[in-house]
């Protein structure tokens, strides 16, 4: 299967720092085929950032988007506005959950607005600390998972990125926290058994999976050799690109 590294850059650089970040990156990646490198920087950036980039060796995801095509959204950009200027679009991400109070309601509404506008959803799972201490991981992820693709056909699926993102194990900064390969192979396997019995075997066994979690070039070829996992979303090393740049040449050694 195709492996993906996508970084998340969040509410980081300017527009100008964008552009100066993606012509860097252009410069250092070679295309590859196993491998799709995606960046998704803020909204305002992403149009400029669309008419740069080289789509042969990089792509564009928006952060977050609104499942309405137009209207009276004050502040609010939607995936019909987003149509010809990203690819992907992280949907669900722990940070849109907690600190802008997306339900699954509204997470299952914006896969299906990013699908209907030809945009592939990567949508973010992930359990809390607390949850985590007290052995809820599965059925966290389960109602996420399942609230977020209950109106995405099996015909539609196959357009559908998974990200397991463990909240616990976001922007640490000890190792003690860090997610190991073995914790997220488990939950890797359970994803991949949820979406076997909604989808079956066959369809399952090809939506990408990729883990997010304080990635760095010193873990990433460690969870990049799970063997569920088809990728990373990378946060805070994203936004050091030589960082990033040893985290998408580790993914090509592991694909190769
Ligand atoms: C994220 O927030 O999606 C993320 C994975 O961040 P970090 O890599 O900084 O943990």
């Amino acid at each position: 299967m195709k492996s993906y590294i996508v970084g998340n850059w969040k509410m980081n650089f300017s527009v100008g720092e964008s552009s100066v970040y993606l012509h860097k990156l252009s410069q250092k990646l070679r295309a590859s085929r196993g491998l799709t490198v995606v960046v998704s920087p803020s909204f305002v950036a992403l149009q400029p950032l669309s008419l740069q980039i080289d789509r042969k060796k990089l792509r564009l995801a928006a952060q977050a988007g609104n499942p309405h095509d137009f209207g009276a959204y004050t502040g609010a950009v939607s995936y019909t506005q987003l149509r010809g200027i990203v690819d992907y679009g992280i949907i669900g991400h722990s940070e849109r959950r907690q600190l802008f109070h997306e339900s699954d309601k509204d997470i299952r509404a914006s896969v299906a607005a990013a699908l209907r506008n030809q945009i592939t959803p990567i949508l973010c799972v992930g359990e809390t600390e607390t949850e985590h201490t007290f052995g809820e991981t599965e059925d966290v992820i389960r109602d996420q998972l399942l609230g977020g693709l209950s109106e995405v056909s099996t015909e539609d699926i196959s357009k559908v990125i998974i990200a397991y993102e463990p909240i616990w194990a976001i922007s640490t900064t000890t190792d003690a926290h860090l997610a190991s390969p073995d914790e997220i192979g488990d939950v890797a396997g359970f994803i991949r058994r949820t979406l076997k019995d909604t989808y079956g075997a066959a369809t399952a066994k090809e939506i990408p999976l990729l883990y997010g979690g304080s990635v760095n070039p010193s873990n990433a070829g460690g969870y990049l050799t799970i063997p569920e996992i088809n990728g990373l979303l990378v946060g805070g090393a994203s936004l050091i690109a030589d960082q990033f740049i040893d985290i998408i040449e580790i993914a090509k050694k592991v694909q190769d």
